[in-house]
């Protein structure tokens, strides 16, 4: 099946649109963020103006859009460039001067020409005694009043787009908006009182006072399920694909894992061996495991995931762990080297560094076999790389890939089990948005003997008696990170202020002192890095390029500056790098002067709580869902319409209404299936649609 035909009008291009032309179709796509009519429909109104208010003109307050019966009564041209043309006009209770900068002269008279009368709506100023509206929005005949006097919907605008241009573009897309079968369960719509999709769209372009901008009005509520739906019925059909494809009984008897255990110096903790155990279970069974383990920095993923490891190898496939940036391959390579040496194990690491010669041989040995285990970036997504037999994948601090991601690297071999693992702890709702009702394992308890983190805030001022107390430490052998803000957008701004750090401390403290910064060469970084990690650096000065997962257990101190331009999941990221030794660890958050109510909050939360749990919650509730992870390329879904914070129980309700479809219904077949693949087409869930083709 192909999209269905009424569909049609929604997928045209938007230069296809009234007023859209060759120069604003780019910055349209970058505004509403894609490249189609259901687009720009898409896009919602933030707020609305009210043209319908109608003072007369010694009534008109200061600053309030108001629609006004004038007669013109005198054209004063601008005197000269630069200057304004002024047109006075009267209602009888007063004059207002309407001003046109820039404007051609013969265009404004002609548009309010001497003793005529016209309607004029636009924002009202009082100005040196006087009135004034500046360029009106709008100047009509007395006839066209009822056109005027409307409510118009306000939408956000990029440089380039203007208000009237998005409204002129959206009246054009509502004109071809087609009638679609309705997907909504009929009890659950009527319940709810929500309108038809045609309605829904059209309501929301039209708000007629402030109740149509709350997320809970009928007509948004529907289009946010919608959207809701369409994400969880696609999340649920790839994964019952996914599971349906041949998946592998591993049948292991642990001996390699028991070679690897006996090598460590500590017992798994409970929580480790739980999830191990929910693993071994997924990975016995004939269908293929998607599982999501998630354990706050330092719970010790990582063995957990060698573990696992050893079910398929010592069935004799292949399995490959992949890590969001070179340092985390890098280190992850030094971890498994360990264990994989005492269980007779080969391996390869491949990222992006690999080339050539060098890059041929390690694929050649992932085609034949030859490697067992493969440790690497996202370079081993890429088509090129072939394995003999990849039994398990191992993602880890995954929320930085995509779904496509995930599945391209799932579908390099047939039976390929998934394991995915992260370290944010990701709030309930949006594990859901990005990964539907899948399996979670929670490793929810730290190893044993970590002492708690002391975080402490301190104002930028006391930053010398921190240093003075930081050099006592360093004295006694302890290490310390220091991390430079993120200027935002530019890392050119974000390497002076560290330079700038590094120069300060290096004055005091000497050869000491290293400094790691996004723009080095990869090799440079790994040296810093590891002179770090054997103990010859003792002050670390880094960007934010000190990922999450790197381990240096001896360091003990994080100081962290300008620490309120931070996300709180990132902060906690950061904290997680100390607190991984015997020694008590602290935590500095420096932060500048003049911090609003909502910043104190949010670094108060950092220091009542290493919960990253709570964390992540309050941090959903203080900045919204898109900004949760730091940055938009988080791989978690971009919602247009629905708004997490405010629609958590749809989504809920979405994730239960799939599950129902899916027992039902799971080819899409009954008159409701049928209309919810137009849903999923609706939202471009293209990759959902291609599973449903393919079974
Ligand atoms: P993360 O979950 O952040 O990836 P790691 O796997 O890097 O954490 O583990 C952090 C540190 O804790 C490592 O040094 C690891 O060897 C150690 N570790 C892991 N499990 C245990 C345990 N059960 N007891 C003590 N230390 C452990
Ligand atoms: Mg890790």
């Amino acid at each position: 099946m192909s999209r269905p035909f009424e569909l049609d009008p929604l997928f045209r291009a938007i230069s296809t649109l009234p007023g859209v032309g060759p120069k604003t179709t780019p910055l349209f796509e970058k505004l509403v963020r894609g490249g189609k009519v259901v687009d720009v429909l898409h896009h919602k109104p933030i707020d609305f103006i009210d043209r319908r208010f109608s003072p007369k003109l010694k009534d008109a307050p200061n600053g309030k859009i108001a629609t006004i019966e004038v007669r013109v009564e005198k054209h004063s041209p601008a005197p000269r460039r630069g200057l304004p043309t002024r047109v006075t006009a009267t209602d009888g209770t007063g004059t207002i001067d309407i001003i046109f900068f820039n404007a051609n002269k013969d265009w404004a008279m002609k548009q309010l020409p001497i003793g005529e009368v016209r309607i004029i709506s636009g924002k009202v100023e009082h100005y040196q005694g006087k009135m004034q509206m500046v360029h009106p929005d709008m100047i009509g005949l007395p006839e066209e009043r009822a056109a005027i006097e409307t409510i118009e919907p306000v939408y956000a605008l990029t440089a380039g787009v203007t208000n009237k241009t998005v409204k002129k573009a959206m009246q054009g897309a509502l004109g071809t908006i087609p009638k679609l079968p309705e997907w909504l369960d009929d009890a659950h719509k009527k319940k709810r009182s929500w309108p038809d999709w045609h309605k829904a769209i059209t309501i929301l372009h039209d708000p007629s006072d402030e109740t149509y901008l709350s997320p809970t009005h009928p007509a948004r509520e529907r289009l946010a399920y919608d959207e809701l739906l369409a994400n969880q019925l696609s999340l649920a059909l790839v994964r019952l694909h996914q599971r349906q494809l041949n998946g592998r009984a591993w049948k292991s008897e642990g001996a390699l894992r028991q070679k690897i255990l006996s090598t460590l110096p500590f017992d798994l903790t409970g929580a480790q061996q739980r999830t191990l155990d929910e693993i071994d279970t997924d990975m016995q069974a004939p269908l293929k495991m998607l599982r999501l383990v998630q354990g706050d920095v330092g719970s010790g993923k990582t063995i957990v995931a060698a573990c696992a490891m050893m079910n398929v190898i010592e069935c004799g496939a292949q399995a490959a762990i992949m890590a969001p940036t070179e340092i985390l391959a890098r280190q992850h390579k030094k971890s498994f080297s360990e264990w994989l040496n005492a269980a007779g194990i080969s391996y390869v690491t491949l990222t992006g560094r690999n080339k050539g010669k060098e890059r041929e041989a390690i694929l050649d040995d992932i085609k034949s076999g030859e490697a067992q285990v493969v440790i690497g970036t996202h370079a081993l997504f890429q088509d090129s790389i072939e394995f003999k037999d990849l039994g398990l994948a191992v993602i880890d601090e995954q929320h930085r890939f995509g779904v496509h991601q995930r599945l391209a690297l799932s579908q390099k071999s047939k039976g390929t089990d998934v394991l995915v693992m992260t370290a944010t702890p990701i709030p309930r709702t949006l594990t859901l948005t990005a990964y539907g009702d899948m399996e979670v394992s929670k490793i929810d308890e730290k190893p044993a003997g970590r002492k708690p983190i002391d975080t402490r805030l301190l104002p930028k001022e006391k930053v010398e008696t921190m240093i003075d107390a930081i050099a006592r430490q360093i004295q006694k052998g302890a290490q310390a990170y220091w991390v430079c803000p993120l200027v935002e957008d530019s890392e050119i701004l974000d390497l002076q202020a560290a330079e700038a750090r590094y120069d300060i401390l290096r004055e005091r403290f000497g050869a000491q002192v290293g400094l790691v910064h996004g723009k080095m060469k990869a090799q440079e970084k790994d040296e810093i890095m590891e002179s770090f990690a054997r103990g010859d650096i003792k002050i670390l000065v880094a960007t934010t390029v000190i990922e999450v997962g790197v381990n240096v257990p001896n360091a003990s101190i994080m100081v962290i500056e300008q620490a309120e331009r931070f996300g709180l999941a990132q902060l906690h990221q950061l904290r997680g790098r100390v607190g991984r030794g015997s020694t008590k660890s602290f935590c500095f958050l420096v932060y500048a002067a003049g911090l609003g109510q909502t910043a104190k909050e949010r670094l108060r939360t950092m220091r009542e709580t290493e919960d990253g749990f709570i964390i992540a919650e309050k941090d959903l509730e203080l900045r919204g869902g898109g900004e949760i992870l730091g940055t938009r390329q988080s791989g978690m879904p971009v919602f247009k319409l629905a708004d997490l914070t405010a629609h958590g129980d749809l989504l809920v309700t979405a994730r239960d209404d799939t599950k129902l479809i899916i027992a039902k219904d799971e080819n899409l077949k009954s008159t409701r299936g049928i209309a919810l693949k137009t849903l999923l087409y609706l939202f471009e869930q293209d990759q959902a649609i291609m599973r449903l083709r393919a079974g």
